[in-house]
């Protein structure tokens, strides 16, 4: 039996379960949970749900099928449901010793995935682990529609960059326009998905684009969120998300990094890329991981440092892979 098999059929066979993802949430790990809690409601079973970081603010909009824990919750359950975690470390606290990998599903998109449970679906081509989800709805007779639809096509327009990512496949739109044809409202979902932007925050980025720089032969775009920035505009780290993509849109632009000084000596990186150079690699070299074209990581250091450490990464990896002369092809 396949894993997407064997987990419907587990989610039909048993009652108690605890949905997990990773943390520091984005769209994918929130959208894929909410959906999943209101998939596994739908089929009266009973679920608790646990994120380390908790719900963020810019998705308090949505319907929670039941409250987020932010501590290990001591309910028992029959099976862990790991959803959007590509590495056991970004489970958080102490939950990878917490778990029973007897009892654990683990349901990912993110290549090199341990498969650190007992039933493992993985599929790295997938635009989204919320696209996973709706094809297990899909397997268990469901409609793509209400709360649970909404939660997944959240999922699915984050990971993809409202479908404008490589990982954005033939399905991917299938299944969004099944939540369309289910009747979600998309005025009203965009409106709340994009429309939540503070003046604070605008000044934030403004402060930051100001600042960006060009690298390696300008094929490397950089913008830094110092902590001093945040402060100065009264703004939080989550306020920085998407700042990358500044830098992702310049022209001849192949590695977009952006740097967010979260305290004194832990700064957050993310990195993006166009078609074949996988920073996906890099992150990985450095630390962190993710997809071929989006990767992030956390550094243990100083600003400077960070900085000096990650364009040294990459330009030794655009200099030795084959990017350069792919990408001809993919501009
Ligand atoms: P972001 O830059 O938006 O934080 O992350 C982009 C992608 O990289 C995410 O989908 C996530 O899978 C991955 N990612 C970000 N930070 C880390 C990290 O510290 N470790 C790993 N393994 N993956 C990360
Ligand atoms: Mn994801």
């Amino acid at each position: 039996m396949t894993p997407r098999k064997q987990i419907a059929k587990t989610i039909k066979d048993y009652n108690h379960f605890l949905l997990t993802s990773h943390i520091n949430p984005d769209g994918d790990a929130i959208g894929s949970m909410l959906g999943l809690g209101h998939l596994l409601n739908r089929m009266g079973k009973t679920f608790t749900f646990y994120n380390q970081s908790g719900l963020p603010e810019r998705f308090s909009w949505l319907n929670l099928p039941a409250k987020m824990h932010t501590r290990i919750p001591l309910q028992e359950y029959e099976w862990a449901i790991i959803l959007d975690c590509g590495d056991g470390d970004r489970l958080g606290e102490n939950l990878g010793t917490f778990l029973d990998t007897d009892k654990s599903i683990n349901i990912d998109h993110h290549y090199g995935n341990p498969e650190f449970g007992r039933y493992n679906w993985v599929e790295p081509h997938r635009s989204s682990v919320g696209e996973m989800i709706a094809l297990l709805a899909q397997d268990l007779g469901m409609e793509l529609n209400g709360d649970m639809a909404k939660s997944l096509y959240l999922a699915m327009v984050t990971d993809t960059g409202s479908f404008s990512y490589s990982n954005t496949g033939a399905e991917t739109f299938s299944i969004a326009s099944e939540i369309i044809k289910g009747g979600l409202d998309l005025d009203s979902f965009n409106s709340h998905l994009y429309q939540q932007w503070s003046l604070n925050k605008v000044h934030l980025h403004g402060l930051a684009m100001k600042h960006a720089n060009l690298y390696c032969q300008d094929r490397v775009g950089l913008i830094k969120i110092p902590a001093e920035l945040m402060q100065q505009t009264g703004t939080n780290p989550e306020d920085c998300e998407g700042v990358v993509n500044y830098v992702r849109s310049i022209k001849g632009v192949k590695v977009a990094i952006s740097l967010r000084e979260d305290s004194e000596n832990k700064i957050k990186m993310s990195l993006r890329s166009w078609g074949e150079v996988d920073v996906n690699a890099i992150a990985h070299s450095l630390g962190g991981g993710g997809h071929h074209n989006a990767a992030g990581g956390t550094f243990y250091m100083s600003m400077q440092e960070a900085e000096g450490l990650v364009l040294e990464k990459i330009e030794q990896h655009l200099d030795s892979g084959p990017e350069d002369r792919n990408w001809a092809q993919v501009t």
